[in-house]
């Protein structure tokens, strides 16, 4: 008989072991080995049975064990004792607050350093936290999930939120004949570790949200706690929910345009509602700061315009500038398919009656998502439009994003266009194995202060032969979890075990291991290493230097054309003559992805550049000494220094991806063949790849620090964080003074900017007829002011390179010219390069208020 419904029943334990309760629940548990440690103690078969799950594992283990622990004076003094840690762990100062002392002592002393935030909100639609918590898709989620995590150890005072799904992301099995075969299991919430938000009687708060037709969409609040940081995830499954609208939160990524929005309108004005209600039921502080983890959650801001102007009386204006004041926006994509948009009958169909945020007028909102296309709203362009700072996650993706969205800020250069970068990172201590850490001698804190013990001098004692000791049996761990896999796949697909006796003994602990693992979009390029079949077979069955090659991804399942690409290599590594040397595992997670990190020697990515925001995989393989084998693209472009790892040259300029395709595969098997393979077998006397292990000592030393999650998040307090929470105090301050200022300012602008004008200018030179580098010249230009006064424009001189066929400015040097009455304008500059040189004259807004001189897309060029 089949089970009608499942639930879970947690086990009740006795009093004295009450705190595995608390250690179990706080997620805190999935990067803390010693509280792993206690768990396995408790009984190692079930420990590995369950998966490592400490509720699973509390749920099943048997009662008479829990009475027998209850008694042990051992287990008890441990259980005390990391208890005590967390306890510590959770309510203690860490960075964030040593760094808030510093700036207060600062502050007292006459600074005037902006305090940090109290508190700053995260919304994503997907958090990957831990396998435990199934409730991400891929990279983004599982930046989210880092991103808590690293917050969380250094103490910035986040609160996360985003939808639980129900069915979370699919797992992926493969049919016979390779295809991609998807399933939704049904996850019960009470079986996570998750705490449902009730009101006092007990029954479950609810966010309500209103859907059109009069209808309303009602939301629970679940609450995973991620070491200090509350995770908020919004279910749509209540009872007093229409049918469909219950089924709002079924599935992540799955479903219409119509489901889709539906889950974005939840996410981001119920998950504001949501973080209210935290807020009030617990007295945490109500965020300062709101930051947007790609376009999908962007309707938060429509909710935040609707509360500035229900509850304080702003007008849609100054609302919109006081709700941009504390806004962060990060894209995370340079694909343009990638980019979320809708159309804009679906958007007029949930906002046009005005009361999915009464007062917010529909036209306007319209306007936030506008694009080139009419019929289209964009969510990017809505996120950036609500938020005063935005990001790209790479140094290479910030410049590809500020030329991808400079139509937004006409006028500027892409150069100028106000979207900076902070490159992502990976938890140290989620995805460095824990021998790696303990051997190179990372403690918790270093981990903290973003040490992780792997600057060159903390780990020189450890010798070659030490280190590759480790690096071997990561790779033998590897290995036994690739047979283990592939077993299990085959008998997915229908193979008899008596058939699979060969899945035994695939792969072999000593050769040369590259994994490729990662979701299965066009430009990722999965089966760019089947190129040439026949080049890489005789690389995977070279008989002195073999490699073997590991490959898994998910493919979106409404992308048939993704499912195809799986079912290529699927076909490839299922030939008896390979099948030894290379496979595919389904259903990559991070329950596999943690092994595939430890131990491959060699971490591949090939996609085509530019299109990889950042790439976070290979830094995970770097933590571990693996090594990266990439196209210079995403992080790689800035963190590859020529002897971390190699950089797969790419074949720029040429337009036709055919052709791309046949030159960057040939250079991946040329690399691999000529230089990554002859290195890994080149062995000392005592077995030793000496050079090899040069190459990893130099990737952990130069890698390590850098890649890490905790830099990326300090990065985001200090440029991104602490700057939005100052903007913030500054609009909303005196009866929200700063945002009626600045929103009457706009509006001054709007009336005069198309009459504002460059009348004329000219150039004068110094002494000498010919002009030489660095010598001064004198700018004078007349401006027509339109009635703003002259405190409210900067007016500047651009000086740059011209070529003799294009007067478009080049390498550009900007100069404030100086106000002298009358509308006329004067600046002396010295010239900056010797050549041909042009200049023009520009007038742009200024306002104390604004974050950059580009903000409002506003500049008037001399013409
Ligand atoms: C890190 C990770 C990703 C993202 O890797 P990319 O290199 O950004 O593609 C995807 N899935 C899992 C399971 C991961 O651990």
């Amino acid at each position: 008989m089949r089970a009608l419904r499942r639930f879970t029943v947690r086990a009740s334990l006795p009093e004295p072991l009450s705190a595995l309760s608390t250690l179990a629940t706080n997620l805190r548990w999935t990067w803390h080995p010693p509280t792993q440690d206690l768990f396995a103690s408790i009984d190692s078969r079930v420990w590995s049975e369950v998966g490592g799950d400490p509720l699973r594992l509390l749920s099943v283990v048997d009662a008479g064990k829990l009475e027998s622990l209850a008694r042990d004076e051992q287990f008890l003094l441990k259980l005390h004792a990391l208890a005590s840690d967390l306890e510590r762990y959770v309510n203690g100062p860490r960075w964030y607050q040593r760094r808030q002392d510093e700036i207060s002592g600062r502050r007292e002393r006459g600074s005037s350093d902006t305090p940090l935030p109290t508190s700053v909100a995260y919304f994503s639609m997907e958090f990957g936290v831990h396998e435990a918590l199934p409730n991400y898709s891929g990279g983004l989620g599982i930046l989210a999930g880092d991103h808590l995590k690293a917050a969380s150890d250094l103490g910035v005072p986040l609160i996360a939120v985003g939808l639980l799904y129900r069915s979370g992301y699919f797992r992926q099995s493969l049919s016979l004949d390779g295809w991609q075969v998807e399933h939704y299991p049904v996850l019960d919430p009470r079986g996570l570790p998750l705490e449902l938000l009730t009101e006092p009687s007990g029954l479950p708060l609810l966010v309500h949200v209103a859907m059109p037709g009069d209808r309303m969409l009602r939301a629970k609040i679940w609450k995973a706690q991620v070491g200090r940081v509350p995770l908020l995830l919004l279910d749509s499954d209540v009872e007093q929910n229409d049918d469909d609208l219950r089924g709002v939160t079924d599935r992540l990524y799955g479903g219409d345009q119509n489901h889709r929005i539906r889950q974005e309108i939840l996410a981001g004005i119920g998950g504001v509602r949501a973080v209210r209600t935290f807020c009030e039921l617990t007295g945490h502080a109500q965020p300062e700061v709101f930051h947007t983890n790609e376009g999908h959650a962007g309707f938060l801001g429509l909710e935040r315009i609707r509360e500035y102007i229900t509850n304080d009386g702003l007008d849609f204006d100054q609302a919109l500038t006081a709700a941009r004041a504390g806004a962060v926006f990060t894209t995370h994509t340079p694909v343009p398919a990638g980019i979320d948009r809708f159309p804009v009958d679906l958007v007029q169909h949930y906002f046009g009656a005005e009361n999915l945020v009464p007062g917010v007028n529909t036209q306007r909102i319209l306007a936030l998502g506008a694009e080139d296309n009419p019929g289209m709203f964009n969510m990017a362009h809505m996120g950036l439009r609500l938020a005063q700072r935005a990001n790209g996650v790479s140094k290479l993706h910030g410049e590809v994003s500020r030329d991808m969205f400079r139509g937004l800020w006409p006028g500027f250069d892409a150069t100028e266009v106000p979207i900076g970068s902070v490159t992502n990172g990976v938890h140290g201590p989620t995805w460095a194995a824990t021998e790696m850490s303990k051997l190179l001698g990372a403690s918790e804190s270093d981990a903290v202060d973003n040490k992780i013990g792997l600057g060159i001098g903390a780990f020189e004692p450890v010798t070659d032969a030490g280190l590759w000791e480790l690096r071997s049996t990561l790779r033998g761990r590897l290995v036994q979890e690739v047979r283990r896999r592939l077993r299990e796949s085959w008998l997915q697909r229908g193979a008899s075990a008596l058939e699979l006796g060969w899945t035994d003994s695939v792969f072999d602990p000593s050769v040369l291991t590259v994994g490729f693992a990662r979701r299965v979009p066009t430009y990722k390029r999965l089966t760019l290493m089947l190129r040439d079949p026949e080049r890489l077979r005789s690389l995977l069955l070279h008989p002195e230097r073999p490699v073997q090659l590991v490959v898994a991804g998910k493919s979106h399942p409404a992308d048939d054309g993704g499912k195809a690409l799986i079912q290529q290599i699927v076909r490839y590594a299922d030939d008896a003559g390979v099948r030894h040397r290379i496979v595919f595992l389904p259903d990559y997670d991070m329950s596999m992805a943690r092994y595939l990190y430890w131990g491959c020697d060699v971490w591949l990515n090939n996609p085509m550049r530019p299109l990889e925001a950042c790439g976070t995989s290979g830094m995970k393989a770097a933590l571990n000494g693996g090594l990266n084998l990439s196209i210079r693209d995403g992080w790689w472009d800035e963190l590859y220094d020529g002897s971390n790892g190699w950089a797969i040259p790419t074949a720029d300029g040429v337009n036709d991806p055919i052709r791309r395709d046949d030159l960057e595969a040939n250079a991946l098997y040329e690399l691999l063949g000529s230089q990554v393979a002859p290195l890994f077998y080149d062995r000392g006397e005592d077995g030793v790849p000496t050079r090899w292990m040069s190459m990893v000592r130099h990737t952990l030393a130069s890698l390590g620090p850098v890649v890490q999650a905790s830099r990326m998040v300090r990065e985001y307090v200090e440029t991104y964080y602490a700057p939005a929470a100052a903007s913030a105090q500054n609009v909303v301050g005196e009866g929200y003074r700063g945002a009626k200022e600045l929103s009457s300012y706009r509006h001054r602008l709007r009336a005069s900017w198309t009459r504002v004008r460059v009348l004329d200018s000219d150039l004068v030179l110094g002494g000498s007829s010919v002009p030489v580098l660095g010598a001064p010249v004198i700018v004078r230009a007349r401006v027509e002011l339109a009635g703003l006064e002259p405190s409210e424009v900067d007016v500047q001189v651009v000086l740059g390179k011209v070529s003799h066929d294009s007067d478009e400015l080049k390498d550009v040097v900007t100069a404030p010219m100086n106000y002298a009455g009358n509308g006329n304008y004067e600046a002396e500059v010295p010239l900056p390069h010797a050549g041909a040189l042009g200049y023009t004259v520009r007038v742009l807004p200024r306002h104390g208020l604004l974050a950059s001189p580009a903000e409002l897309g506003r500049v008037v060029l001399a013409s």
